[in-house]
């Protein structure tokens, strides 16, 4: 039997998560939840998806034509586990209602690591999600460090870690945000606070960072330094980094990231996501014995594997991470 999963929140991460898990052999969709019978609804039926909505609402999805199967009450207590895909903050709200079900849930990066006590990322700490009610799969940028911090923590030891995120401002289908014209220190007190989450994973690794917002939708690009704890050269590094199966390396006339996302177009990738990061090859550099290298991220597809991986985990479906890793690619065709 295949574990039944339902996402809670069609949107951006959950629309991608929806299909991924729909690629996979040993879990599936029993439903998914929209707000109000829009476009996004129409798509979700069209694919076969089973559409449930908040009770109140359920009227007016009848009235547009878009068949729902019941209210997200009922989709909760049909599932095993809940991937919450809803807005940064709401979903805390729904603890309750997944609790209540006794079913288990995951959340986004855009809730606090303390709402599901585990923060999660399939490279750094697979095993100890095995069996877990409630994890969170950290943002698209703690996701994107983590995956290249701990491998190379792991070969040559990290004493620090210095990070300068440059942020899309907004989702490439976001007309209401900005900036359109300006470069926005975000926050302005430093630090933020997307390095720092990556000790909610890996809790060792000394790591702050800075951020902006740049008026594009397309990708975050990182650009990390980091001080080592053995000697090494950039070709070691490169190395450690080449392993890592979600770590692509960009070079060949791709100097930004509007090629990289004309690459993922290229390779007929679904919606053009790039689940990977994309580390420039030729970035990567020992500076007086300091390593630095650039990296973007696809904030819209990245963290996708990664929920498919926690589910796994929590459904204790596979218990190696590096098994449900390349499960998990193969079935997405990573
Ligand atoms: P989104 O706004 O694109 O989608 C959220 C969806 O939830 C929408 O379909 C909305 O209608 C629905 N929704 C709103 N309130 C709801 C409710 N009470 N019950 C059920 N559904 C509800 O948001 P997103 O970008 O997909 O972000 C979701 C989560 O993923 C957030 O925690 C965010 O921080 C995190 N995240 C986002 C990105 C990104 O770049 N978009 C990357 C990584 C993580």
């Amino acid at each position: 039997v295949k574990a039944k999963i339902a996402v809670n929140g069609y949107g951006t991460i959950g629309k991608r998560v929806a299909d991924a898990v729909q690629a996979q052999d040993d879990m599936e969709i029993i439903g998914v939840s929209k707000t109000k019978p829009n476009y996004e609804a129409a798509v979700a039926h069209q694919l076969g998806f089973d559409i449930y909505a908040p009770a109140a609402n359920l009227g007016a999805f009848e009235k547009a034509g878009i068949p729902a199967a019941g209210s997200i009450e009922e989709m909760v207590k049909k599932s095993d586990l809940v991937v919450d895909c809803t807005p940064g903050g709401i979903g805390e709200e729904n603890k309750d209602l997944y609790q209540k079900a006794g079913v288990k849930a995951i959340w986004q990066g855009g809730e606090e690591h303390e709402l599901a006590g585990y923060s999660f990322n399939a490279i750094a700490n697979y095993e100890g999600a095995l069996g877990l009610d409630f994890v969170r799969v950290v943002s698209c940028n703690t996701t994107g460090l983590c995956r290249v911090i701990y491998p190379i923590d792991k070969a040559f030891g990290v004493n620090k870690v210095r990070v300068t995120l440059a942020r899309r401002a907004v989702d490439p289908n976001d007309i209401k945000k900005g900036p359109i014209n300006a470069i926005v220190p975000d926050p302005i007190k430093l630090p933020s606070h997307h390095g720092p989450d990556v000790k909610t994973v890996i809790p060792h690794i000394n790591i702050t960072s800075a951020a902006m917002k740049i008026p594009t939708t397309l990708m975050h690009l990182h650009t990390v330094n980091m001080e080592l704890g053995d000697k090494c050269t950039a070709e070691d590094v490169r190395k450690v980094l080449g392993y890592q199966s979600r770590v692509r390396f960009v070079g060949q006339g791709i100097a930004s990231t509007a090629e990289i996302m004309e690459f993922a177009r290229d390779i007929k990738r679904p919606r053009n996501d790039m689940w990977e990061n994309c580390v420039w090859s030729d970035s990567i550099t020992m500076h007086e014995g300091e390593l630095y290298f650039f990296q973007a991220i696809h904030q819209e597809s990245i963290v996708v594997p990664e929920n498919v991986d926690a589910i796994r985990a929590m459904m204790e479906l596979e218990s190696n991470g590096a098994k449900s890793i390349m499960k998990t690619n193969k079935a997405l065709g990573l």
